[in-house]
């Protein structure tokens, strides 16, 4: 049976020109690029010439990017920052449907000094808000993503790079979802930039952060001054020149599938709600939520006929908490445990859209005369 995979903003397959790249380093350039000779110092090369690369591609200069062992640490690394060297008194404002690994470094290093950030229904943050609140001097740093895993909404994260520049408060954009989609520009503006490579066709457990020019101190992991001093540990040089690879090779896509796929459930299944659908949206990502029968299993019934797709985040896909991304939205947690996430790719075709669509038709008919044959009885979710 073939399987069509929709949930790209789980993780993408490693493209072409990144297997390739990390195949090659790692047959060829897998010394140390910190030893002391000079075959090193050929490893040294290539590593900071993908830096360099990286940084032209976001039209900045190479001592501003660190790589790091994706968002999850990048992110770590920015609000730690933050609670050690904002003023003790300073308030940070937190977009409330960041991905869990701001939320939750947010939580547990700023505490009480963490504000969340007034949000609209359609999942956007309220810009006039936040606009009169940073100008009121109500926050000394503010953090909002570019676009978010689950929903797709897209935030104005260039009009709050604008405005705490303007204010002179540190902005940090947590672009995970966006790079490799979404064009590039204007993310220098952004005091702070996170992402990973896993979400652009790169491999797992690499990442980078851009920090502001002179942006010392933001320091997480200690050891070895490697990074120029902004992250201890040995360098993942294959996993780096893979990660410039996919994004080289990463293309923007277009909505039009994803909306004809859209049209037709609508069509097919009464009842059917998009989250966030008045709001821009990544032209790969669509939370649906479904008229009736939980979301796991949809999933596994889906998963039957050839199609992966998700619930929430992949962290949380498992775990009975409903998704805080969807309950800061407004949907309330029986609509929010209905929710499907679907995630194309590069590779993803019309065809594979229409082919969701019909079978989730199917699926819908088929959960409907479960439940409805065995409406007196309890159906365990594990028999499915
Ligand atoms: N931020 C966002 C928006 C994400 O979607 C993810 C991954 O799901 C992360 C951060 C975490 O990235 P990583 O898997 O590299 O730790």
């Amino acid at each position: 049976m073939k399987l069509r995979y929709f949930d790209h903003n789980a993780t993408t397959p490693l493209c072409g020109a990144a297997k390739a790249a990390w195949l090659e380093a790692s047959e060829a350039h897998w010394l140390n690029p910190s030893s002391p000779y000079r075959s090193a110092a050929a490893v040294r090369v290539r590593y900071e010439a993908a830096r360099e690369t990286l940084a032209e591609r976001f039209d900045l200069g190479s001592d501003r990017v660190v790589f790091t062992s994706g968002a999850t640490e990048a992110n770590n690394a920015v609000i730690r920052y933050w609670a050690k060297s904002l003023p003790s008194d300073a308030r940070v404002g937190i977009n409330p449907t960041e991905h869990p690994s701001v939320i939750e470094a947010a939580k547990t290093f700023l505490g009480q000094r963490l504000d969340w950030l007034p949000l609209l229904q359609n999942g956007c943050v309220d810009l006039d808000a936040l606009c009169e609140r940073v100008q009121a001097g109500e926050w000394a740093a503010v953090s909002v993503m570019a676009a978010n895993n689950e929903t797709g909404v897209i935030q104005p994260w260039q009009a709050i790079a604008q405005l705490c520049a303007e204010a002179q408060i540190p902005y940090h954009c947590d672009a995970s979802q966006w790079i490799g989609k979404m064009p590039l520009q204007g993310l220098a503006k952004c005091t702070y930039v996170t992402a990973c490579a896993h979400k652009f066709g790169g491999s797992k457990g690499v990442g980078f952060m851009l920090l502001p020019e002179g942006g010392g101190g933001c320091r997480l992991l200690l050891g070895g001054e490697q990074e120029a001093t902004h992250r201890a540990g040995t360098e993942d040089v294959a996993g780096v020149l893979a990660m410039v690879a996919a994004l080289n090779c990463a293309r923007e896509g277009k909505a039009d599938a994803r909306d004809a796929f859209i049209e037709q459930v609508s069509e097919t299944i009464s009842g059917v709600g998009v989250v966030g659908a008045d709001a821009d949206r990544l032209w790969n990502t669509v939370s649906i939520i479904m008229p009736r029968h939980p979301s796991v299993r949809w999933i596994r019934s889906l998963e039957k006929v050839g199609f992966l797709c998700s619930s929430g985040s992949a962290c949380s896909t498992g775990q009975s908490a409903v998704s805080s991304v969807l309950l800061a939205m407004g949907v309330d947690s029986a609509a929010a445990g209905r929710v499907l996430r679907i995630s194309a790719g590069a590779e993803t075709t019309a065809e594979d859209w229409l082919a969701l669509a019909d079978a989730l038709s199917a699926t819908y008919q088929l959960l409907s005369d479960e439940a409805g044959s065995s409406s007196s009885q309890v159906i365990s979710i594990d028999s499915l």
